[in-house]
Protein backbone atom coordinates (compact mmCIF):
# COMPACT_ATOMS: atom_id res chain seq x y z
CA UNK A 1 0.00 0.00 0.00
CA UNK A 2 1.61 3.56 -0.79
CA UNK A 3 1.76 5.78 1.92
CA UNK A 4 -0.21 8.96 1.93
CA UNK A 5 2.97 11.16 0.95
CA UNK A 6 3.83 8.63 -2.09
CA UNK A 7 0.21 8.61 -3.32
CA UNK A 8 0.08 12.32 -3.61
CA UNK A 9 3.20 12.21 -5.02
CA UNK A 10 1.63 10.20 -8.07
CA UNK A 11 -1.08 12.34 -8.25
CA UNK A 12 1.30 15.19 -8.48
CA UNK A 13 3.28 13.93 -11.27
CA UNK A 14 0.11 13.61 -13.48
CA UNK A 15 -1.19 16.84 -12.67
CA UNK A 16 -0.57 19.23 -15.42
CA UNK A 17 1.64 22.16 -14.44
CA UNK A 18 2.07 24.34 -17.34
CA UNK A 19 -1.69 25.92 -16.90
CA UNK A 20 -2.68 29.15 -17.88
CA UNK A 21 -2.69 32.03 -15.44
CA UNK A 22 -1.72 28.89 -12.64
CA UNK A 23 1.43 29.99 -10.56
CA UNK A 24 1.61 27.15 -8.55
CA UNK A 25 -0.11 23.81 -8.06
CA UNK A 26 0.17 20.74 -6.18
CA UNK A 27 3.12 20.75 -3.53
CA UNK A 28 2.41 23.54 -1.00
CA UNK A 29 -0.14 24.57 1.41
CA UNK A 30 -1.99 26.08 -1.19
CA UNK A 31 -2.33 26.87 -4.77
CA UNK A 32 -2.13 30.47 -6.38
CA UNK A 33 -3.94 31.62 -9.46
CA UNK A 34 -3.43 35.05 -11.79
CA UNK A 35 -6.50 36.68 -11.75
CA UNK A 36 -7.52 39.13 -14.41
CA UNK A 37 -9.61 42.28 -14.95
CA UNK A 38 -13.00 41.86 -16.22
CA UNK A 39 -13.27 38.53 -15.45
CA UNK A 40 -15.21 36.89 -12.73
CA UNK A 41 -15.12 33.33 -10.94
CA UNK A 42 -17.34 30.21 -10.73
CA UNK A 43 -16.58 27.81 -7.86
CA UNK A 44 -18.90 24.45 -7.35
CA UNK A 45 -18.36 21.65 -5.13
CA UNK A 46 -19.84 18.03 -5.46
CA UNK A 47 -19.31 14.95 -2.84
CA UNK A 48 -19.56 11.63 -4.64
CA UNK A 49 -20.35 8.69 -1.94
CA UNK A 50 -19.62 5.01 -2.24
CA UNK A 51 -23.48 3.21 -1.86
CA UNK A 52 -25.12 7.06 -2.21
CA UNK A 53 -23.45 7.98 -5.96
CA UNK A 54 -21.94 4.73 -7.00
CA UNK A 55 -21.10 1.57 -5.86
CA UNK A 56 -18.00 -0.05 -6.66
CA UNK A 57 -19.35 -3.15 -7.77
CA UNK A 58 -20.65 -1.78 -11.04
CA UNK A 59 -18.67 1.39 -12.15
CA UNK A 60 -14.73 0.68 -12.92
CA UNK A 61 -12.42 3.19 -11.02
CA UNK A 62 -11.83 4.75 -14.48
CA UNK A 63 -14.90 5.46 -14.76
CA UNK A 64 -15.79 6.99 -11.29
CA UNK A 65 -12.67 9.08 -11.91
CA UNK A 66 -14.21 10.74 -15.43
CA UNK A 67 -17.61 11.05 -13.33
CA UNK A 68 -15.96 12.74 -10.58
CA UNK A 69 -14.63 15.33 -12.83
CA UNK A 70 -17.48 15.57 -14.82
CA UNK A 71 -19.89 16.57 -12.48
CA UNK A 72 -18.34 19.40 -11.29
CA UNK A 73 -17.56 20.72 -15.01
CA UNK A 74 -21.08 20.17 -15.76
CA UNK A 75 -21.60 22.89 -13.15
CA UNK A 76 -19.49 25.34 -14.50
CA UNK A 77 -20.95 24.98 -17.64
CA UNK A 78 -24.44 25.21 -16.46
CA UNK A 79 -23.32 28.69 -15.28
CA UNK A 80 -22.16 29.37 -18.71
CA UNK A 81 -18.07 29.40 -17.78
CA UNK A 82 -15.03 27.69 -18.89
CA UNK A 83 -13.49 25.27 -16.13
CA UNK A 84 -9.87 26.18 -15.29
CA UNK A 85 -8.77 24.56 -11.93
CA UNK A 86 -9.98 21.50 -9.99
CA UNK A 87 -9.63 20.04 -6.62
CA UNK A 88 -9.89 16.71 -5.67
CA UNK A 89 -10.39 15.35 -1.78
CA UNK A 90 -10.70 11.79 -1.35
CA UNK A 91 -11.50 9.54 1.93
CA UNK A 92 -10.21 6.11 1.42
CA UNK A 93 -10.50 2.97 3.39
CA UNK A 94 -7.18 0.94 4.06
CA UNK A 95 -8.44 -1.89 2.36
CA UNK A 96 -9.79 -0.51 -1.00
CA UNK A 97 -6.19 1.71 -1.09
CA UNK A 98 -4.29 -1.36 -0.99
CA UNK A 99 -6.74 -3.87 -3.34
CA UNK A 100 -7.66 -1.56 -5.62
CA UNK A 101 -5.88 0.13 -8.92
CA UNK A 102 -6.43 3.87 -7.87
CA UNK A 103 -4.39 5.14 -11.19
CA UNK A 104 -7.15 3.77 -13.08
CA UNK A 105 -9.00 6.51 -11.55
CA UNK A 106 -6.63 9.04 -12.22
CA UNK A 107 -6.71 7.82 -15.94
CA UNK A 108 -10.56 8.33 -16.26
CA UNK A 109 -9.93 12.09 -14.27
CA UNK A 110 -7.28 13.26 -16.11
CA UNK A 111 -8.21 12.22 -19.56
CA UNK A 112 -11.08 14.47 -19.01
CA UNK A 113 -9.10 17.44 -16.98
CA UNK A 114 -7.25 17.21 -20.39
CA UNK A 115 -9.81 17.48 -23.04
CA UNK A 116 -11.32 20.33 -21.49
CA UNK A 117 -7.75 22.01 -20.29
CA UNK A 118 -8.29 21.57 -16.61
CA UNK A 119 -5.58 21.34 -14.69
CA UNK A 120 -5.85 19.87 -10.93
CA UNK A 121 -4.01 22.21 -8.67
CA UNK A 122 -4.45 20.56 -5.16
CA UNK A 123 -6.97 18.30 -2.84
CA UNK A 124 -6.99 16.55 0.62
CA UNK A 125 -6.70 12.80 1.12
CA UNK A 126 -7.34 10.95 3.85
CA UNK A 127 -7.52 7.15 5.15
CA UNK A 128 -11.73 6.95 5.40
CA UNK A 129 -13.58 3.84 7.72
CA UNK A 130 -15.36 1.72 5.68
CA UNK A 131 -16.56 3.78 2.57
CA UNK A 132 -15.03 6.00 -0.70
CA UNK A 133 -15.54 9.46 -0.19
CA UNK A 134 -14.74 11.95 -3.19
CA UNK A 135 -15.24 15.72 -2.89
CA UNK A 136 -14.70 17.09 -6.37
CA UNK A 137 -14.59 20.94 -6.79
CA UNK A 138 -14.16 22.76 -10.02
CA UNK A 139 -13.33 26.98 -10.26
CA UNK A 140 -14.08 28.47 -13.68
CA UNK A 141 -14.09 31.90 -15.28
CA UNK A 142 -16.24 34.13 -17.21
CA UNK A 143 -16.38 37.61 -18.30
CA UNK A 144 -18.10 39.77 -14.94
CA UNK A 145 -21.86 39.59 -16.00
CA UNK A 146 -22.11 37.25 -17.81
CA UNK A 147 -22.79 34.20 -15.77
CA UNK A 148 -26.08 33.12 -16.71
CA UNK A 149 -28.33 32.04 -13.53
CA UNK A 150 -31.26 30.19 -12.91
CA UNK A 151 -33.04 33.42 -12.11
CA UNK A 152 -33.93 35.20 -15.60
CA UNK A 153 -36.65 33.34 -17.37
CA UNK A 154 -39.33 35.03 -18.56
CA UNK A 155 -42.94 35.05 -19.86
CA UNK A 156 -42.99 33.90 -22.88
CA UNK A 157 -39.49 31.99 -23.49
CA UNK A 158 -38.89 28.95 -25.33
CA UNK A 159 -37.16 26.20 -23.12
CA UNK A 160 -34.42 24.05 -24.53
CA UNK A 161 -32.57 21.45 -23.90
CA UNK A 162 -29.42 19.75 -25.20
CA UNK A 163 -28.93 16.04 -26.19
CA UNK A 164 -31.32 13.18 -25.31
CA UNK A 165 -32.65 12.43 -21.69
CA UNK A 166 -33.50 9.64 -19.59
CA UNK A 167 -30.47 7.14 -20.22
CA UNK A 168 -28.47 7.54 -17.35
CA UNK A 169 -31.50 6.28 -14.83
CA UNK A 170 -32.02 3.82 -17.84
CA UNK A 171 -28.35 2.92 -17.14
CA UNK A 172 -28.49 3.27 -13.62
CA UNK A 173 -31.49 0.31 -13.67
CA UNK A 174 -29.99 -2.07 -15.73
CA UNK A 175 -26.64 -2.00 -13.58
CA UNK A 176 -29.50 -2.41 -10.41
CA UNK A 177 -30.81 -5.71 -12.49
CA UNK A 178 -27.05 -7.23 -12.32
CA UNK A 179 -26.35 -5.57 -16.05
CA UNK A 180 -22.42 -5.01 -16.26
CA UNK A 181 -20.64 -3.44 -19.11
CA UNK A 182 -19.18 -5.51 -21.24
CA UNK A 183 -22.85 -6.01 -21.91
CA UNK A 184 -23.75 -9.15 -24.41
CA UNK A 185 -25.60 -6.43 -26.19
CA UNK A 186 -22.88 -3.80 -27.05
CA UNK A 187 -25.22 -1.52 -28.21
CA UNK A 188 -28.63 0.18 -26.37
CA UNK A 189 -27.53 -1.61 -23.11
CA UNK A 190 -23.69 -0.16 -23.13
CA UNK A 191 -24.97 3.46 -24.20
CA UNK A 192 -27.67 3.52 -21.05
CA UNK A 193 -24.88 1.71 -18.99
CA UNK A 194 -22.27 4.52 -20.12
CA UNK A 195 -25.00 7.32 -20.15
CA UNK A 196 -24.89 6.82 -16.30
CA UNK A 197 -21.26 5.81 -15.26
CA UNK A 198 -19.22 7.91 -17.72
CA UNK A 199 -21.06 11.33 -18.68
CA UNK A 200 -19.74 13.67 -20.88
CA UNK A 201 -20.34 17.30 -19.63
CA UNK A 202 -21.65 20.08 -22.22
CA UNK A 203 -18.10 22.06 -21.60
CA UNK A 204 -17.96 23.41 -24.72
CA UNK A 205 -21.31 24.33 -24.87
CA UNK A 206 -22.03 26.11 -21.90
CA UNK A 207 -19.17 28.01 -22.05
CA UNK A 208 -20.20 29.13 -25.39
CA UNK A 209 -23.67 29.98 -24.43
CA UNK A 210 -22.14 32.10 -21.70
CA UNK A 211 -20.19 33.94 -24.12
CA UNK A 212 -23.50 34.54 -26.48
CA UNK A 213 -24.89 35.66 -24.36
CA UNK A 214 -28.79 34.99 -25.62
CA UNK A 215 -29.87 32.37 -22.64
CA UNK A 216 -31.70 33.92 -19.68
CA UNK A 217 -31.75 31.03 -17.33
CA UNK A 218 -29.34 27.95 -17.60
CA UNK A 219 -28.22 24.67 -15.38
CA UNK A 220 -27.41 21.40 -15.55
CA UNK A 221 -30.06 18.13 -15.60
CA UNK A 222 -29.01 16.12 -12.52
CA UNK A 223 -32.01 15.96 -10.65
CA UNK A 224 -34.56 15.11 -13.43
CA UNK A 225 -35.54 17.57 -15.93
CA UNK A 226 -39.14 18.38 -14.17
CA UNK A 227 -37.16 18.71 -11.02
CA UNK A 228 -35.10 20.98 -12.39
CA UNK A 229 -36.93 23.02 -14.72
CA UNK A 230 -38.94 24.07 -11.34
CA UNK A 231 -35.82 25.07 -9.75
CA UNK A 232 -35.48 27.44 -13.02
CA UNK A 233 -39.22 28.33 -12.45
CA UNK A 234 -38.73 28.64 -8.76
CA UNK A 235 -35.79 31.01 -8.93
CA UNK A 236 -37.35 33.21 -11.70
CA UNK A 237 -40.64 33.44 -10.28
CA UNK A 238 -42.89 31.48 -13.34
CA UNK A 239 -44.48 28.23 -14.22
CA UNK A 240 -43.89 26.01 -17.17
CA UNK A 241 -45.48 24.14 -19.69
CA UNK A 242 -43.34 20.96 -21.70
CA UNK A 243 -44.64 19.34 -24.62
CA UNK A 244 -45.19 15.35 -24.43
CA UNK A 245 -44.80 14.87 -28.61
CA UNK A 246 -41.40 16.22 -28.67
CA UNK A 247 -39.44 15.63 -25.35
CA UNK A 248 -35.96 14.23 -26.74
CA UNK A 249 -35.79 10.50 -25.00
CA UNK A 250 -32.53 8.76 -25.62
CA UNK A 251 -33.21 5.73 -28.37
CA UNK A 252 -31.64 3.34 -25.52
CA UNK A 253 -34.68 4.41 -23.33
CA UNK A 254 -37.02 4.20 -26.23
CA UNK A 255 -35.72 0.21 -26.92
CA UNK A 256 -35.08 -0.88 -23.30
CA UNK A 257 -37.93 0.71 -21.27
CA UNK A 258 -40.81 -1.53 -22.18
CA UNK A 259 -43.07 1.26 -22.30
CA UNK A 260 -43.35 4.42 -23.48
CA UNK A 261 -44.61 5.90 -20.49
CA UNK A 262 -41.68 4.41 -18.43
CA UNK A 263 -39.75 5.69 -21.52
CA UNK A 264 -40.92 9.24 -20.77
CA UNK A 265 -40.75 8.75 -17.03
CA UNK A 266 -36.90 8.19 -17.36
CA UNK A 267 -36.47 11.26 -19.56
CA UNK A 268 -38.72 13.22 -17.30
CA UNK A 269 -37.67 12.47 -14.16
CA UNK A 270 -34.59 10.26 -14.24
CA UNK A 271 -31.45 11.92 -12.61
CA UNK A 272 -27.76 12.46 -13.82
CA UNK A 273 -28.37 13.05 -17.81
CA UNK A 274 -25.93 16.22 -17.18
CA UNK A 275 -27.77 18.27 -20.51
CA UNK A 276 -27.88 22.09 -20.66
CA UNK A 277 -31.58 22.82 -19.74
CA UNK A 278 -32.28 26.76 -21.21
CA UNK A 279 -34.26 29.23 -21.47
CA UNK A 280 -34.28 32.12 -24.41
CA UNK A 281 -36.60 34.62 -26.18
CA UNK A 282 -37.84 32.40 -29.37
CA UNK A 283 -36.19 34.64 -31.56
CA UNK A 284 -32.86 33.58 -30.63
CA UNK A 285 -33.46 30.46 -31.63
CA UNK A 286 -31.37 30.31 -34.78
CA UNK A 287 -28.28 31.79 -33.59
CA UNK A 288 -28.64 28.93 -30.18
CA UNK A 289 -28.98 25.89 -33.04
CA UNK A 290 -26.23 27.34 -34.75
CA UNK A 291 -24.19 27.59 -31.32
CA UNK A 292 -25.15 23.97 -30.72
CA UNK A 293 -24.31 22.87 -33.87
CA UNK A 294 -20.93 23.99 -33.53
CA UNK A 295 -20.46 21.92 -30.49
CA UNK A 296 -21.93 18.87 -32.02
CA UNK A 297 -24.88 19.16 -30.37
CA UNK A 298 -28.64 19.06 -30.56
CA UNK A 299 -30.90 21.65 -29.22
CA UNK A 300 -35.02 20.50 -28.93
CA UNK A 301 -37.20 23.15 -27.97
CA UNK A 302 -39.43 21.63 -25.14
CA UNK A 303 -41.81 23.79 -24.00
CA UNK A 304 -42.65 27.25 -23.08
CA UNK A 305 -42.36 29.72 -19.54
CA UNK A 306 -45.66 31.12 -18.20
CA UNK A 307 -46.67 33.46 -16.17
CA UNK A 308 -46.82 32.29 -12.59
CA UNK A 309 -50.28 31.25 -11.67
CA UNK A 310 -50.50 31.20 -8.11
CA UNK A 311 -47.62 34.12 -6.56
CA UNK A 312 -48.81 32.24 -3.31
CA UNK A 313 -47.19 29.03 -3.95
CA UNK A 314 -44.77 27.57 -5.52
CA UNK A 315 -44.23 26.84 -9.20
CA UNK A 316 -45.97 24.88 -11.44
CA UNK A 317 -44.83 22.39 -14.56
CA UNK A 318 -47.57 21.54 -16.77
CA UNK A 319 -47.50 18.99 -19.75
CA UNK A 320 -49.58 19.04 -23.07
CA UNK A 321 -50.48 16.15 -24.55
CA UNK A 322 -53.02 15.03 -26.77
CA UNK A 323 -54.38 18.91 -26.62
CA UNK A 324 -55.02 18.75 -22.98
CA UNK A 325 -52.60 20.47 -20.64
CA UNK A 326 -52.38 18.89 -17.16
CA UNK A 327 -50.02 19.57 -13.91
CA UNK A 328 -47.13 16.72 -13.54
CA UNK A 329 -46.30 16.05 -10.93
CA UNK A 330 -42.26 17.00 -9.64
CA UNK A 331 -40.67 13.52 -8.86
CA UNK A 332 -37.00 14.04 -9.11
CA UNK A 333 -33.64 12.60 -6.71
CA UNK A 334 -34.39 13.58 -3.32
CA UNK A 335 -31.37 11.93 -0.83
CA UNK A 336 -33.30 13.38 2.35
CA UNK A 337 -36.73 11.90 1.41
CA UNK A 338 -37.98 9.35 4.20
P1 LIG B 1 -1.89 19.58 4.07
O1 LIG B 1 -1.07 18.98 5.17
O2 LIG B 1 -1.77 21.05 3.92
O3 LIG B 1 -3.30 19.05 4.05
P2 LIG B 1 -1.20 17.59 2.18
O4 LIG B 1 0.04 16.89 2.59
O5 LIG B 1 -2.51 16.95 2.39
O6 LIG B 1 -1.18 19.06 2.74
O7 LIG B 1 -1.10 17.91 0.62
C1 LIG B 1 0.10 18.27 0.01
C2 LIG B 1 -0.22 18.81 -1.35
O8 LIG B 1 -0.88 17.83 -2.12
C3 LIG B 1 -1.16 20.01 -1.30
O9 LIG B 1 -0.76 20.90 -2.33
C4 LIG B 1 -2.50 19.42 -1.61
O10 LIG B 1 -3.35 20.37 -2.24
C5 LIG B 1 -2.13 18.28 -2.55
N1 LIG B 1 -3.07 17.14 -2.47
C6 LIG B 1 -3.35 16.35 -1.41
N2 LIG B 1 -4.25 15.41 -1.74
C7 LIG B 1 -4.58 15.62 -3.02
C8 LIG B 1 -5.47 15.00 -3.93
N3 LIG B 1 -6.25 13.96 -3.59
N4 LIG B 1 -5.55 15.50 -5.19
C9 LIG B 1 -4.80 16.55 -5.55
N5 LIG B 1 -3.93 17.17 -4.76
C10 LIG B 1 -3.81 16.73 -3.50
MG1 LIG C 1 -3.95 17.22 3.66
Amino acid sequence: MPSEFSFINQIRQRATTGANNLILGIGDDAAIWREHEGRERLISTDLLIEDVHFKLDYTSLACLGHKALAVSLSDIAAMGGRPEFALLSLGLPKSKLADLNWQDFFDGYFSLAQKYGVALIGGDTSASPDKVVIDSVVIGTCASGKAIRRSGAKMGEAIYVTGRLGASAMGLELLQRGERLPTQSPDKKAEAIRAHLQPEPRVKFGENLGTLGLATALMDVSDGLAQDLSHICEESGVDAVLEYDVLPIAPSVRELAGTIDKAFSFAISGGEDYELLFTANPEAEAALKKCASECALEITRIGEIMARQNPQEGPRIFLRRNGRVDLLSITGYDHFRA
